[in-house]
């Protein structure tokens, strides 16, 4: 797709560092890292977000990240490894096309996420699961 530029990072049209492709997935470190060994695991295919994805091509995503999560565990032996993935705007997506991010963390790293937790009453969650199990395709 034009004006995407993770479009142009897997044509090998702009510069990227790239640690693992296969025929549908790519992995490359992101630019404005987090902390040393901090990659961006996306799919070749332009995707805008998760709900592009078809199942095999969601499989093949995860089948490289616990691949490229096993990588950046044994390479820096981090206290922990976060995931995240944002889809859209309000959750924090600010390149549209699909990617979910790998960062090694430290306790004193200075990432946070902010988590209001709201701990509603157990009718209210059986009501959102009820909403949820009606939606499910
Ligand atoms: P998100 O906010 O989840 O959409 O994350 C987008 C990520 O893409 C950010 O962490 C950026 O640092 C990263 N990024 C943007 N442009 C490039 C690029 N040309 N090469 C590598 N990473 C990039
Ligand atoms: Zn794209």
């Amino acid at each position: 797709m034009s004006d995407c530029v993770f479009c142009e990072i897997v044509a090998g049209q702009i510069p990227s560092t790239r640690v693992y492709e296969d025929e549908s997935t790519l992995v490359f470190m992101d630019i404005g890292e987090v902390n040393p060994g901090h990659v961006l695991v996306t799919v070749k295919a332009h995707v805008e977000n998760i709900f592009g994805l078809n199942d095999t091509l969601a499989a093949a995503v995860f089948r490289t990240a616990a691949r490229a999560a096993r990588a950046v565990q044994k390479a820096y032996a981090p206290e922990g490894v976060t995931l995240y993935q944002a889809n859209g705007a309000a959750a924090g997506q600010t390149v549209f096309h699909f990617h979910l991010h790998l960062v090694p963390r430290y306790a004193q790293d200075g990432m946070h996420l902010t988590w209001p937790a709201k701990n509603p009453p157990r009718e209210q969650l059986e009501a959102n699961a009820a909403r949820l199990r009606a939606a499910l395709d």
